[in-house]
Formats: structure tokens, sequence, C-alpha cells
């Protein structure tokens, strides 16, 4: 087992949560584009998302080479914040057999009867393999509080625990890398009435959607308390503005690819092929 160390997240402060910091999230332009080519030059932007894919296709074949060491990505977002847009963008930089995407929704009945991490252990990434989570654990801490699931004296030590759980499961070699995609709630608005509008995106529109649209004052509450008390060194916390859907991918894959090559991966050496010729 290796030690608790702190990831590599030098040059990545444009959307580091710090450490210990009270983090407000009024602070970010969520139509930003800080860190992006060019002042944000939408096709330079592009196209550095596209070199950035190449980069992280040699980091995730490094990953799976080596296996000491696996990747979690946490995805959190208000509801049609692009989560499953980062999916697909993070898909352009790995290999499929080598990675698996899961989606955390409201708990089943048998899940309900366990623990908060007890779904979410079963699904960690082994060593090798990178894990995206859609929602996490997180969601105990956010639609638990928010919608009054249940009293702030059982999730309120869930940031305590969450931060013990991930210090864990940093030591075991995930590497661990969280994202909250920030959008405006007039983004949010665009997206959904798209989502109405347009029969082909139907399936993705929940009436729930809705509700917590309502409570977007109290769920942005909850997200700084989230970012401020359980982003620290060994599993950072990356806010990215997100509603610009070409930069978010820039900056997402801009961070996992720096944070892996921060590892310094290499191939694993074999000298038994030293010289080996096939007949
Ligand atoms: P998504 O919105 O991520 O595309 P869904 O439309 O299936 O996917 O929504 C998943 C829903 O499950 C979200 O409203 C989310 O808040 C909810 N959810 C996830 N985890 C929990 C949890 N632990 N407790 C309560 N609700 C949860």
């Amino acid at each position: 087992m290796s030690a608790v160390t702190a990831l590599n997240v030098k040059g990545l402060d444009t959307w580091l949560v710090q450490s210990g910091e009270r983090f407000l999230l009024r602070t970010i332009n969520s139509n930003g584009t800080p860190g992006a080519p060019n002042n944000g030059d939408r096709s330079k932007t592009e196209s550095a998302t596209k070199d950035l894919k190449l980069k992280l296709l040699d980091q995730h074949a490094l990953l799976q080479s080596n296996h000491a060491k696996s990747v979690l990505i946490v995805l959190q977002a208000m509801d049609a914040g692009g989560k499953d847009g980062c999916v697909k963008a993070l898909y352009g930089g790995l290999n499929p057999s080598g990675a698996e995407v899961v989606s955390f929704g409201v708990p089943s009945e048998e899940e309900r009867q366990h623990d908060v991490l007890w779904r979410i252990h079963k699904k960690l990434p082994a060593l090798g393999r990178v894990g995206i989570f859609n929602r996490s654990h997180y969601e105990d801490v956010l639609a638990v509080r928010v919608r009054n699931i249940a009293p702030p004296a059982i999730w309120r030590p869930r940031f305590e625990f969450f931060n013990a759980f991930e210090q864990e499961l940093s030591a075991s070699g995930t590497i661990i890398i969280k994202f909250m995609l920030h959008i405006s709630l007039d983004e949010q608005r665009a997206r959904l009435q798209s989502r109405i509008d347009r029969p082909e995106k139907h399936w993705k529109f929940r009436m729930g959607d809705l509700e917590d649209r309502a409570l977007w004052k109290e769920y942005q509450a909850a997200y700084q308390d989230v970012l401020t008390k359980t982003s620290t060194a060994h599993a950072p916390w990356f806010v990215v503005p997100a509603d610009k859907k070409w930069y978010r991918d820039f900056a997402i894959l801009t961070v996992v690819t720096t944070v892996l090559e921060g590892l310094k991966m290499t191939f694993p050496k074999q000298p038994e092929l030293q010289g080996l010729v096939i007949d």
C-alpha cells in the first residue's frame, strides 16, 4: 500500500479549490474561459482539446501497463450541467477497455439498507483502470440535504467520513479528481427548455429537474459547503465554468491530463524481451 500523496496540481490553480479555504461559487463566472488558448478563442481551444485527448490516451496506456494506480473522476453538477458531455469528452482520451462510467441515481431499496458508501465501494476502479462517477457519494450531502431526505445530524458528519474514505482510497493507489461543473441558472433554463422543445431530447428530461431547479439557491449553498470541506490535497475539487461546452471540455481534459502526467509513469521494463526475435 502506498502512502497518501498530494496530487500534482501545478498549473491548475485556475480551477482548483484550495484546501481549507472558504469557497464562494459566485466568485466564479460560469461563462468564463480562464486559461483557454488565445483568450478563449473557440477554434484554438477545440484544437488544444484534441491534443489533450491524444496526451490522455498515452497516459491511460501507461496506467493500464503499470497496474499500480487507478483513477477516479467524480462529476457533480446541477441538472443539465454537462456531466454526460464530459463523459463523452473524456472518452475521447481513454481506451474504453480500461475505463467505465457509473451513474448514481436515487438509491434503490437494497442500497438504502446499507451505509451510503456501500454502493460506491462496489464500483471503484481497480488498479490500472479509470472510473468515472456520474454523480457520487456527494449526493448524500447535496440532494439528501437540500431535499430534506435526512436531518443534519445524519448528513453533516459525512463530510468527515468522505474525507477519511478518500484518504484511505488514495493510500490504496487511487488518484481522485473531483469536478463541479458550474453553470448559471439561465444556462440551465435554456438547456432544460431545449430538452422540452426538441422531441429527440425528451428522454433527457425529468419533471424532478424542475423541483431541483426551484431549490437552486439551496443547492448552491450545499455545493459551497462540499467544496469548502472536502477539497483535500489527495482528493481535490476543481470547479469548471461550464456554460460553454467547448471550454468545459478543455478544462477537464487539462486537469486530468496534467494530474496523470504529474505521476511520471513509465512503461514497465521487460528485460526478457530484449533482443527477442520471433521466428
Ligand atoms: P442525471 O440527472 O444524473 O442525468 P437522473 O435523471 O437519473 O440522472 O437523476 C438522478 C437523480 O438521483 C438526481 O436527481 C439525483 O439528485 C438523485 N440522487 C442520486 N443519488 C442520490 C442519493 N444518494 N439520495 C437521493 N437522491 C439521489
